[in-house]
């Protein structure tokens, strides 16, 4: 496995999604304020996914450091007429390790299906990227009781006919969308918690023990620092996905060093 985390199940991995933000300036500033504040941690892994307009500026900034470059999204083709798209060999030919696929905002405001997002989750990991993988239910379904039901869904189709060896290069981020973007209804840990043993179940199912043992499983809604201790304390919680507070240098090296706390 090429990401150092996974050679140790207790290390945290803190990833950057900076959605549609920043200027190129504002980007290169948060990208080296994080380069700068967060040293040399060797018991948690952290990667920064910019927009794509800066992620060659970003991976230049990182270079030499252990922030690792990730890309919000890309297109399941090497290359071709699919005008205003980016593909895996794009993102790994400016420096990408990672990509987050299937992001409840794609879902929701650009229509991506499961099985469109699956389409993509095989062609980024059999083109060398690793893959964040976000799952997550609405509040109406939480409300209804399907919660389970919509993980084991995302799952299942998000990761069918996926060959086992290439499942080491993946890490799934449960993100309940209800929790997503500061909207005063935080997940609690103990939520967080069952929702990873949901994900981490139908995953062994999928693909044996071992493999659900060592999948690396991301919270992700609304985690800043005064609360991301009690998310990466839980059992099962590998790591965090955060969006807004990612923005803020000062908060994700917080919650960064709530990951080396945690471990
Ligand atoms: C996200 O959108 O992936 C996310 C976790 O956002 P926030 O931290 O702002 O809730």
């Amino acid at each position: 496995m090429s990401t150092q985390w996974k050679s140790n199940m207790r290390q945290k991995f803190i990833t950057g999604n900076w959605k549609m933000n920043t200027t190129s300036a504002e980007a290169g500033r948060l990208a080296k304020a994080i380069v700068d504040g967060v040293g040399t941690p060797d018991r948690v892994s952290v990667a920064i996914c910019p927009p794509f307009p800066y992620l060659a500026l970003a991976s230049e900034i990182l270079k030499g450091s252990r922030v690792a470059l990730g890309a919000q999204n890309l297109y399941p083709e090497k290359d071709g007429a699919f005008t205003g798209e980016v593909s895996p060999t794009m993102l790994l030919d400016l420096g990408c390790k990672y990509v987050i696929l299937g992001h409840s905002e794609r879902r929701d405001k650009l229509g991506e299906t499961d099985a469109f997002i699956n389409q993509k989750v095989r062609f980024a990991l059999a083109a060398g990227l690793d893959v964040i993988l976000c799952v997550g239910e609405t509040r109406d379904q939480r409300d209804a009781g399907q919660t389970d039901a919509v993980l084991d869904r995302q799952v299942t189709q998000g990761l069918a006919q996926l060959s086992a060896e290439l499942v080491n290069h993946l890490i799934i981020a449960y993100e309940p969308i209800w929790a997503i973007g500061s909207t005063g209804h935080d997940a609690t840990p103990q939520q967080a918690q069952e929702g990873h043993a949901v994900i981490r179940r139908r995953f062994g199912q999928m693909f044996g023990e071992k493999s659900a043992q060592a999948l690396a499983i991301q919270y992700g809604g609304s985690v800043k620092p005064d609360n991301a201790a009690g998310f990466l304390g839980r059992p099962g919680v590998d790591g965090a996905l955060i969006g807004g507070a990612s923005l803020q240098a000062d908060q994700f090296l917080a919650i960064i060093r709530a990951g080396i706390s945690a471990v």
